[in-house]
């Protein structure tokens, strides 16, 4: 696995968190990861914390990578509402990972 895909290349960008809601908001949105449910290949799959980059061909996956905004990661922590914010983003990866089998 290559590391930092999303340095080297120029790649376009899916958010799937909306940028103008706050973060850890009150309820709850849980989009700490992207939804894996509807990742974009070629492309950096932008959660609020975590992104995730699936290089890949028509013959197959090159590479995957995931990184960390820390910066997100320590404004997010210091939410009152982080612990729950955490809990529903674990809850729907947890999901989604039993859907797509
Ligand atoms: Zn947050």
């Amino acid at each position: 696995m290559s590391m930092h895909l999303e340095k080297k290349l120029h790649l376009e960008e899916k958010l799937h968190f909306d940028p103008n809601q706050p973060c850890c908001g009150d309820p709850s949105i849980g989009d700490m990861f992207p939804d894996l449910l509807a990742l974009e290949p070629n492309m950096i799959n932008r959660g609020r914390i975590f992104s995730v980059t699936i290089m890949a061909t028509g013959l197959g996956v090159q590479a995957r990578e995931m990184t960390v905004d820390q910066a997100a990661w320590v404004a997010c922590s210091r939410s009152p509402h982080f612990r729950s914010c955490y809990d529903l983003s674990l809850a729907k990866l947890a999901l989604q990972q039993a859907i797509k089998g």
